[in-house]
């Protein structure tokens, strides 16, 4: 196996659907559930349990130890803030991704098997796919990636921006 370094696995709290979606497709192993589906105890049992990282917005006494209080409501504060406290790299790689509806592990796919699913706009423009091994949704390199690319290279280079005015 390749020497690939440790990628933290987090727990999502109610307030964090979106940077749990987001950490996904960065590849990070990321559980959430909406807030009928458990309670925030459970939350915080499923990351004692698994050992993973509990980020939450909430301000109450947590008794674990891996908690990261996340200080904003807009995602890409949010982003910024892991990336500062160096929880998370600003790097995506759809080989590595993860579903974000599900949290399942994607692979490759060959277009002829899924091309019955693809918008056909899609289906001319794209020929590489992936398909999430747990519930099946498509994935491709749209204009959407486009977009997460630029938002997560905007946000690297204000972390820049805001080291060297340290550093002055
Ligand atoms: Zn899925």
């Amino acid at each position: 196996m390749k020497n690939q370094p440790h990628k933290a696995e987090f727990v999502c709290d109610f307030m964090l659907g979106k940077l749990a979606r987001w950490l996904r497709i960065m590849g990070y192993d990321t559980l959430y559930w909406r807030v009928s589906q458990i309670s925030f105890d459970d939350v915080i049992h499923q990351a004692k349990h698994e050992n993973r990282i509990l980020l939450t917005r909430s301000k109450q006494r947590i008794p674990y130890n891996k908690i990261i209080r996340i200080k904003s409501t807009n995602i890409k504060s949010q982003l910024t803030q892991l990336a500062q406290e160096h929880v998370i790299s600003l790097e995506i790689d759809i080989t590595k991704s993860r579903c974000t509806e599900c949290n399942g592990t994607l692979k490759r796919t060959e277009k002829n098997e899924i091309l019955s699913k693809l918008p056909p706009k899609t289906a001319e423009h794209f020929d590489t796919f992936f398909q999430c091994t747990k519930c099946g949704k498509i994935y491709w390199e749209g204009r959407h990636w486009i977009r997460i690319r630029h938002t997560l290279l905007e946000i690297e280079e204000k972390l820049h921006a805001h080291l060297e005015n340290k550093m002055v």
